[in-house]
């Protein structure tokens, strides 16, 4: 099977180079040239354009930033939509909402492709080493062929159910994980005021029930380690945190603490944060409160 890799940034990136290193054949392409390049120098085919990757391509995926990225490349003027063989599979895995999949899976449905989502849990640590896990909305025919290729890619594959059944689960998992980064970020706060040593402090909460994967696998290597660069971008984050808020506004759900929490995303945004992982919330609530970074 010919498959095509639209999308290589932190995570899209790791997620090709996995396919890469299983696969015999693939074709990539990303507005970032460096990146393609990359992954051609470990035997990539770099497409010159989303046309010329889909026309060679029996399944496409797409690893882009939010619902505006997805929408342009699948559907806009020489996009995934006009260029894919009769009969190819579109499978994307960007984190986008509940209308946008739905649109895409009306789309591509309509015109005889089939049409799949496949958002992705766990960390970029976790991509890089291909132990990503998988989100998988799409035609439970069609499980026989998209498993065996995300297996190439991760460890973990859970089938939600119909096309954007995969998206609807990950905007809940990640409302849940981005109010996590707030609630370990108020803790740590909270500890480092009452002058305790955050080290124990740690040791203690990732070994009760108060532990969350987040706090526990990714806190002490970013924020706490003082490495802020992305594993996950706080914009990505509030993107994401966005995406959950919306989706209990449009099925008129009260979320009291997402919303919240989408307003602290929103602030550490407005006070520069853009760019820094998602843990730098912990940075933000030490500044806000006037105390030192929380280092372990
Ligand atoms: P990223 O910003 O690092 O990468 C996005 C890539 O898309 C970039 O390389 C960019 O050049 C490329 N791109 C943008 N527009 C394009 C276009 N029109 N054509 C071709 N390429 C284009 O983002 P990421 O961290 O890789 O995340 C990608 C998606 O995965 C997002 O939806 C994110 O929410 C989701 N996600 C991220 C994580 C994480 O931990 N980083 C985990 C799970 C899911």
């Amino acid at each position: 099977m010919n498959i095509g890799f639209i999308g290589l940034g932190r995570m899209g990136f790791s997620l090709a180079r996995s396919l890469l290193k299983n696969q015999q054949r693939l074709t990539v392409f990303d507005l970032n040239a460096d990146a393609a390049q990359k992954l051609e120098a470990e035997g990539a085919i770099v497409a010159k354009d989303v046309a010329s990757l889909c026309q060679g391509c029996d399944l496409v995926f797409t690893m882009l930033p939010g619902p505006k990225q997805v929408k342009q490349v699948a559907l806009g003027e020489g996009g995934v939509i006009q260029n894919l063989r009769p009969g190819a599979i579109y499978i994307d895995m960007s984190t986008i909402d509940v209308d946008t999949v739905d649109l895409l899976n009306e789309a591509f449905s309509s015109k005889g492709f089939v049409f799949g989502d496949a958002p992705v849990g766990r960390l970029a640590m976790h991509a890089d080493r291909g132990e990503s896990l998988f989100m998988l909305g799409i035609d439970e025919k069609q499980l026989s062929t998209i498993e065996p290729v995300l297996y190439k890619m991760g460890t973990t594959i859970h089938h939600c159910g119909k096309a954007g059944s995969g998206t609807r689960t990950k905007i809940i998992n990640n409302m849940m994980v981005l109010c996590y980064c707030q609630i370990n970020s108020e803790a740590l706060v909270l500890a480092k005021s009452l002058g305790l040593d955050v080290s124990k402090t740690l040791d203690v909460l990732v070994n009760t029930t108060a532990s969350n994967g987040q706090l526990k696998e990714k806190w002490p290597k970013k924020v706490l380690a003082g490495d802020l660069t992305p594993g996950f971008d706080l914009a990505l984050g509030y993107k994401d945190i966005s995406l959950a808020s919306s989706a209990g506004a449009a099925t008129q759900v009260a979320l009291p603490v997402c919303d919240t929490a989408k307003n602290v995303f929103r602030m550490a945004l407005a006070a520069g944060k853009a760019g820094q992982d998602t843990s730098c919330l912990t940075d933000f609530w030490a500044e806000a409160n006037g105390i030192e970074k929380i280092r372990l």
